[in-house]
């Protein structure tokens, strides 16, 4: 039972507003007994989580009092819930014709009937419906809302970013943050296009919404490889990194790429320095593993044993420190008599790294192997964390940005 209900639910299940709705209508037809005992029962089995029977209950009330607003509404809400949204539909547009309804009354059945729309893909009237009532002063908000969803869905970002700015004016929780967002996308797009310029300005809008974005600084990035401009390129990698720590899974491979897959000169000896710093100074683990595996690949074992302590610090330890852990012991003589069981143990951890989840989101623990900007789970922008290191993924992957 999700708070939501709870909160629609409790002031309901008062039934104050039912008995005046009640005492209303008892003038017009006397003869009857209000069923509260029925919709109470119906409240009580919401409460417990057993929709089937609530929604029986509320049929019932339904058959009973013709006229009951908040009824109507709920039964709507559990068709809804239980994936039935054309009969949702159907409930919630009757509902929203229904002359004696308030103004208000009316733009919440038609809201409803706007989330069933979006529940069942058919955006267009989802669309229409959120569109006419986003000036309502009931449901207006949450209508701005609902066509931000629409956009979102459709990855239509120049209207989600006109709905955002509405939202902004609004002052909306977090409208900023998703704007910067759309730009993103918008630039993205554009890069795709190799047309760095649009994309720059798409940019630059983004980090005016929402100074130091680390994804706007990736971006920034990206242009500055298409360009040529490698050193300007992993300047900036850098300084996302060191913003969101979180975001070094994405980035160290990119750093790598940049230093050792470019004509830079010391190539090597930079990487070290800027992995060096990661690892050391801002404790990132991932930047640890990667110099590790640095080292390994130039013969500096007991360099790289300084990195395996602090890997093997970590709880949870990411497979891939165990993998490069793992690879360190197998260069080393005196395993040599049991490289096959060594060779055994390294392919069981990259096994076990290439199945295993690669990011996490911090807000509704979603986990997936590709990172992504909004949560596919709760559509929360920028909450994907990394959580352990593909340490063999193909090159072309890192150029996501
Ligand atoms: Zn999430």
């Amino acid at each position: 039972m999700s708070v939501q209900w709870l909160l629609l639910l409790l002031p309901v299940a008062a039934a104050s507003g039912w008995y005046a709705a009640r005492f209303a209508e008892g003038r017009r037809r006397p003869a009857r007994e209000p069923p509260l005992d029925r919709y109470l029962e119906g409240v009580r089995y919401l409460l417990d989580d057993q929709t089937d029977r609530a929604l029986q209950a509320f049929i019932e009330v339904v058959e009973i009092d013709h006229e009951t607003f908040e009824t109507h509404l709920i039964l709507g809400r559990l068709f809804r819930r239980r994936g039935e949204v054309d009969r949702a539909i159907r409930i919630h547009q009757n509902l929203a014709a229904r002359p004696s309804l308030t103004d208000a009354q009316r733009a919440q059945a038609m809201y409803e009937a706007g989330r069933d729309f979006m529940l069942a893909g058919v955006f267009d009237r989802a669309e229409n419906v959120f569109r006419e009532l986003m000036d309502s002063p009931s449901v207006g908000m949450r209508a701005l809302e609902g066509l931000q969803s629409v956009y979102e869905t459709q990855r239509d970002w120049h209207q989600a970013i006109e709905i955002g700015l509405r939202l902004l004016d609004q002052g909306g929780a977090s409208a900023s943050l998703r704007i910067a967002h759309y730009e993103c996308e918008l630039a993205q797009e554009e890069l795709a296009k190799e047309r760095t310029g649009e994309a720059l300005e798409h940019v630059d809008r983004a980090m005016n919404l929402w100074p130091g974005l680390s994804r706007a600084l990736l971006l920034r990035a990206r242009v500055a490889e298409l360009s040529g401009d490698i050193p300007l390129s992993i300047q900036l990698e850098r300084e996302a990194v060191e913003r969101t720590p979180a975001l070094a899974t994405l980035v160290v491979p990119k750093l790598e790429r940049l230093h050792l897959g470019t004509a830079l000169p010391r190539g090597t000896v930079n990487l070290e320095d800027t992995l060096r710093t990661l690892a050391n100074d801002q404790k990132i683990t991932v930047a640890s593993i990667a110099l590790m595996r640095l080292y390994r690949r130039t013969n500096r074992l007991d360099e790289a044993l300084t990195q395996l302590h602090r890997i093997l610090a970590q709880r949870p330890v990411p497979t891939s420190g165990l993998l490069e852990a793992v690879r360190w012991m197998k260069i080393l003589p005196a395993v040599h008599t049991y490289s096959s069981e060594f060779a055994a143990f390294e392919k069981a951890l990259m096994d076990q790294l290439r199945s295993q989840p690669l990011y996490q989101c911090s807000n509704c623990g979603y986990q997936g192997r590709a990172h992504v900007w909004q949560c596919p789970s709760c559509r929360r922008w920028d909450t994907l964390r990394g959580i352990d290191l593909d340490l063999d993924q193909p090159p072309s992957q890192t150029f996501q940005v």
